[in-house]
């Protein structure tokens, strides 16, 4: 059974709201083996809906439509459904009774418009909405099995668990959609896929997709199967062959952050860390606190945005700054090896750059970033040229500084 999501509302057009409830239920529609082929957003709209309904209904085991149920007169799902579907709505005494229950609870008197949802189309069954007052519903037609849900995602969330997975359950011919997550490093996303199209073109289960964050690319391998262990056996070989043709650029296999995997090195190797961070403004340090138990290994660091706090703060020296410029190879072996010495930690980071937008030259563009890292081995600088914009900027280059202490701190 393949399902197809319709999230009804006008809201969800704007830039305003953000249609989530389709996330929450691919989730679980997946983890019962059920695959979410189509997703529409629609707004309140009596026609557009029915021509997307009729569309589904075409194509679809399991519709799943979300919001719509109110009591207002834009929500029209009730209505539009019961019509494509030519089963006439009928007031369920028992929902009537609970919505008149429901208002007396909390001293309210109900308007007419909340009848509206005592209405059910012929032949349907209303699903209970413990957390509010629009009650699902759940209509098999033929083969198809059409479900409506409340919008509002904690009545949506409680009703599909209580009264929708027991039904799926039952239905799903059993099977598991099970993902793997490949996350990626130092490599741009045409040459990650010019080393592995030629290996996951080989496979249609599981199906690959490439997925371009900032600074990383994650590849997501999808199985199909019966259970979880044969799934797990489908994703084995493919996995294997990639984390080959991309060898220890792959830095997680786990859906791990590169954050928590430098954390873990450096626990593992005992190993503690600090950062004088200028054109970051203090991200990496803010990521690198994002783990919990990140006060293991990284002992702090200091912003020094301004030339004096490059000296005052990561003992940079004045006169390098004046004859290399802030933004310079020597500048950030100095902050590198200056917030080392003065905060005792094994590796100490200096981050230096242009972010942009303004600052740049035909000689130290946006984008020139220097990165060093000072270990007992010695201090190692990068120069790093990032594309893009200030926010792209300044992620590119914490993400750069992870990964220059991801490979240190491993070998
Ligand atoms: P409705 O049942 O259409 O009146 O929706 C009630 C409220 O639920 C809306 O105002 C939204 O805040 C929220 N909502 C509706 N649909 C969604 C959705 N697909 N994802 C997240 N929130 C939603
Ligand atoms: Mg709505």
């Amino acid at each position: 059974m393949d399902a197809e999501i319709i999230a009804v509302g006008s809201e969800l057009l704007t830039p305003q709201r953000l249609d989530t409830n389709s996330l929450f239920l691919t989730d679980k529609l997946n983890a019962l083996g059920i695959e979410v082929r189509f997703k529409t957003v629609v707004g309140d709209d009596r026609e557009r809906l029915a021509s997307v309904l009729r569309a589904a209904l075409g194509r679809s085991g399991l519709i799943v439509l979300t919001g719509g149920l109110g009591p207002t007169e834009d929500d029209v799902n009730r209505d539009v459904v019961a019509e494509v579907l030519a089963r006439p709505l009928r007031e369920v005494p028992e929902i009537r009774q609970q919505l008149e229950k429901r208002f007396a609870r909390v001293g309210r008197t109900m308007s007419a418009n909340n009848l509206r949802q005592a209405l059910v189309p012929e032949g349907a069954d209303w699903l209970e909405n413990k957390n509010g007052t629009a009650p699902g519903l759940w209509i098999e037609q033929g083969e198809t099995l059409i479900v409506l849900l409340p919008g509002p995602p904690w009545e949506l969330e409680a009703m599909f668990e209580s009264a929708c997975l027991p039904r799926l359950a039952q239905r799903a011919t059993g099977g598991r959609i099970v993902t793997r997550v490949l996350k990626v490093v130092g490599l741009p996303e045409s040459e990650v896929d010019r080393r592995i199209a030629p290996i996951y073109r080989e496979y249609r289960n599981p199906a690959t997709t490439i997925l371009a964050t900032l600074g990383s690319i994650e590849i997501h391998l999808r199985a199909r199967a019966a259970s979880d262990a044969e799934a797990e056996a489908l994703l084995a070989p493919l996995a294997d062959k990639i984390e080959v043709a991309l060898g220890d650029n792959i830095y997680s296999t786990k859906g791990e952050s590169l954050e928590e995997i430098v954390g873990m090195f450096l626990m593992m190797k005992q190993k503690t860390m600090a950062a004088a961070e200028s054109c970051t403004g203090g991200l990496l340090a803010e990521r690198l606190t994002r783990t919990p138990g990140s006060s293991n290994y990284f002992l702090g660091g200091a912003i020094c945005y301004s030339n004096e706090l490059k000296t005052k703060l990561a003992g940079v020296p004045e006169v390098l700054i004046k004859e290399n410029g802030a933004v310079s190879k020597p500048v950030a072996q100095a902050m590198a090896e200056g917030i080392r010495r003065r905060s005792g930690a094994s590796i100490g980071i200096g981050v230096t750059g242009i972010a942009g937008p303004g600052g740049g030259s035909a000689e130290k563009p946006v984008g020139l970033v220097f990165i060093a890292l000072a270990d007992e081995h010695g201090t190692q600088v990068r120069e790093f040229r990032f594309p893009g914009n200030r926010e792209r900027v300044r992620l590119w280059a914490s993400t750069a500084a992870l990964e220059m202490i991801r490979r240190r701190v491993r070998d």
